[in-house]
């Protein structure tokens, strides 16, 4: 039905057009090209802005209810197909745990805020009543991570559609064909039931130069980016609006006082989870001396394997590599171990362990670099410190202020707040793992694009609307008997009657 108003369309214009450039000798007239059916998946960033733009303008003349309808075709998707295509996203990307990728899609179609995350402010006073509303952007170009290919895009999807917009996105070259196989049922669903295609692009061979395509189209009226330093600082310096999900590298304090059972099962839940490829997961622990070894041993109580200090160099010396020149040198993690599971890292220094085994941990001190590195692998370092105020300069030091996120076990509510205080990071989790500060174990809700350095933290719906005011002079106000004082009088403005200007 709608591929047929759809086709009609098409013709109209095509005869327009050749009316107008031939017969009736006007000027050639440039036809509305349609990009009805192609389901989102585009080559060319000029064409996917167009199409973005096209979708933007039916998804407009749509009520909230409509919306919530195509979010629902993304949230099924989501989470009746989670294991078809957490599969092919691992078969893909290699990186991570299938168990996680499938969980991932699942947890997004079902907790991602949508259309019901939207409410208008009301200011009602003296001088009548005041409305903000969040209105759309208009097209909102994404770029999006290899760590969660299409869980990130599932995730802005829902918020940035919830909110009235339309994204084309560049996904990490790594991750582009589940990419565009989710765009594409997404699109096909929405196609079918509501007649609007092409709510979602999505460029299939993604580079630098399409990320700057969308960086500078004129179609695109903000930036959304899910990713590390380097594409953290090219949105910033991009010029457009931008909302900018950076790099984090998550410090642990457990202090003397914790629960040292369950900080240990947190930091593995936390740290193992998708082979520690979360922005938010535990990357580095500090723990007090009085506690120190009782914690490594909780750790092994709780099914974490510990490396010994001649394994823990022999895999440093393997895992964490230098790029870049001079005084851009630094540390990297290596690429055959980003993502993978324990016993491909164990195996990388000659030990043969149990495929079971989530996690590894060892004692460094802060000169090895896994302190420092955002490692994206499921091996995490363990400092001593001499009390609980060392623990926490440390890890706001190693936290390099991004302001992230930072994790603390602890039964003073003292030590809490000070290391609340002193990091001022956008996520602040205690005595859960990493996760629980997404809604997923802890309260609050749920995405997978926080806002670190732009500072919009969790992102929502609303995170992607701009306000509009709307202001009623006087009236609508039910409340009272007196009659204000007229504002135009108060201010001493007087209001012209009986004639125009
Ligand atoms: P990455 O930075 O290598 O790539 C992210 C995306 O940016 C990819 O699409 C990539 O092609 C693109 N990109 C990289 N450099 C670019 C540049 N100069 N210009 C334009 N585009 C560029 O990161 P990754 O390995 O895919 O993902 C892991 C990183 O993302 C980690 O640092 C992690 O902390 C971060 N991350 C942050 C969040 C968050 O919500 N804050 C969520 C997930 C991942």
């Amino acid at each position: 039905m709608q591929a047929t108003e759809d086709l009609i369309r098409n013709v109209v214009a095509e005869v327009i057009k050749n009316l107008g450039a031939g017969g009736l000798g006007a000027k050639a007239y440039a036809a509305p090209k349609s990009f009805a059916g192609r389901y989102g998946v585009f080559t060319c960033v000029d064409e996917a802005v167009a199409a973005a733009t096209e979708a933007f303008e039916r998804l407009s003349e749509r009520t909230i209810e409509d919306r919530k309808r195509i979010i629902d075709h993304i949230r099924r998707i989501s989470i009746d197909q989670c294991v078809e295509l957490g599969t092919a996203e691992m078969n893909e990307t290699k990186v991570g745990r299938l168990k996680h990728k499938i969980e991932k899609l699942e947890t997004l179609g079902r907790r991602t805020p949508g259309v019901e995350f939207m409410r208008s402010e009301v200011f009602s006073g003296d001088h009548g009543l005041a409305v903000i509303e969040h209105a759309p952007f208009g097209v909102i170009g994404c770029i999006t991570p290899i760590t969660h290919s299409l869980p990130t895009i599932t995730g802005n999807a829902v918020s940035m559609i919830a909110g009235g917009n339309t994204l084309v996105v560049n996904p990490h070259p790594g991750g582009k064909k589940i990419a565009a196989e989710g765009v594409r049922r997404f699109n096909e669903a929405i196609y079918k039931d509501l007649g609007i295609d092409n709510l979602i692009c999505v460029i299939t061979e993604p580079t630098l130069d399409t990320a700057n395509n969308i960086f500078k189209h004129r179609g695109v009226k903000m930036i959304c980016v899910t990713g590390g330093p380097a594409v953290a600082r090219a949105a910033l310096n991009s010029g457009k609006r931008a909302v900018v999900a950076g790099p984090g590298n998550p410090p642990v304090v457990v202090d003397e006082t914790a629960d040292l059972d369950r900080a240990a099962r947190c930091i593995i839940t936390g740290a193992a989870y998708d082979n520690n490829l979360l922005c938010i997961a535990e990357k580095e622990v500090f723990v007090v001396e009085s506690v120190f070894d009782k914690m490594m041993d909780a750790m092994d109580r709780a099914g974490a394997l510990r490396l010994n200090a001649r394994e823990v160099d022999a895999f440093t010396k393997v895992a964490i590599t230098s790029v870049g020149e001079g005084e851009h040198k630094h540390d990297v993690p290596a690429k055959e171990f980003l993502g993978q599971d324990a016993a491909v890292l164990a195996r990388g220094i000659g030990k043969n362990i149990s495929p079971d085994v989530e996690l590894l941990f060892g004692e460094t001190d802060e000169t090895n670099p896994f302190v420092p590195v955002e490692q994206m692998m499921p091996f995490v370092p363990f400092v001593r410190c001499r009390n609980v105020d060392e623990a926490i300069a440390k890890a706001k030091f190693f936290e390099h202020g991004f302001r992230h996120t930072a994790i603390i076990h602890s039964n003073d509510v003292r030590n809490m707040t000070k290391m609340g205080r002193e990091m001022d990071t956008t996520l602040f989790v205690k005595n859960g793992p990493c996760m629980a500060s997404l809604g997923l174990g802890g309260e609050g809700y749920l995405s997978f694009s926080i806002a670190t350095p732009t500072g919009e933290g969790v992102t929502t719906p609303l995170t992607f609307t701009r306000e509009r005011r709307c202001s009623l002079i006087d009236d609508l106000r039910i409340l009272g008997k007196a009659t204000p004082t007229p504002p135009l009088e108060k201010h001493g403005v007087s209001e012209t009657k009986g004639h125009t200007r």
